[in-house]
């Protein structure tokens, strides 16, 4: 009873025989395995391998959670949107849209140098990221870091009227503990500074307040 109570999967008494106990240890195992891929599968992006928008939302809340009770601290969103996207797809084809959906999210990711910074697919060619307690200045510092490094790896876009390269925009929104506001006005304003940055030419960045 104290084993079962302090997490142990199963008890099984030493009476039965062991082929009996290592047909149950295999099933243990291979029950365990499969759940630990379930869980993961759950939390990730089968195609770009960062955390997909369900992770996302529950870790934008968890993080917001935590600044609430600590009565200090901010959260700070950067919405991605791919540039001429849909071009893309039409010049080179919908495979080599996803392999340049797995190389954009991978650039995005080894650019970023926190362990708390967190990195999700948003949506179709959006991707969304997460840093903590960083001041408006720094956050507008990532997110010229990320579009530049994306210009860097120069994946090709004959079909965008921006760049030779695919390009992204980004809005960045920022929201701290005294500021009584909540994610959903996070969102909508990283939302709304990336409609700016669409209508003010692309691949750039644009940081609420407008
Ligand atoms: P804008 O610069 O205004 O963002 O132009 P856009 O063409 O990127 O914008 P739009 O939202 O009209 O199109 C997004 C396109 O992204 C639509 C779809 O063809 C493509 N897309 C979305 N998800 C995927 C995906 O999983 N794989 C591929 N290959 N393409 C995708
Ligand atoms: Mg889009
Ligand atoms: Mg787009």
């Amino acid at each position: 009873l104290r084993a079962l109570n302090h997490g142990a999967e199963q008890y099984m008494s030493l009476d039965s025989s062991s082929a009996l106990h290592k047909a149950r240890i295999d099933k243990l195992v291979s029950d365990r395995r499969r759940f630990a891929s379930m869980e993961r599968d759950a939390r990730v992006d089968g195609m770009t391998q960062v955390a997909n928008r369900r992770e996302f939302q529950f870790r934008l809340e968890q993080e917001w959670q935590r600044v609430l009770d600590r009565q200090d601290g901010s959260i700070t969103l950067l919405l991605i949107d791919l540039d001429h996207f849909k071009p893309y797809n039409d010049h080179y084809g919908h495979l080599a849209g996803d392999a340049c959906l797995k190389r954009v999210a991978s650039v995005f990711k080894s650019n970023l140098k926190r362990s708390s910074d967190l990195v999700a697919r948003y949506g179709g060619e959006e991707f969304a990221v997460l840093l903590l307690d960083v001041s408006i200045d720094q956050a507008t510092q990532v997110a010229d870091r990320l579009r530049g490094a994306l210009m860097d790896d120069a994946i090709e876009h004959q079909a965008s009227p921006v760049n030779e390269f695919v390009t992204a925009s980004i809005g960045v929104a920022q929201i701290d503990y005294g500021s009584q506001k909540t994610i959903s006005d996070l969102i909508k304003w990283a939302d709304d500074a990336l409609y700016v940055a669409k209508g003010s030419g692309r691949n750039r960045i644009q940081a609420t307040p407008l």
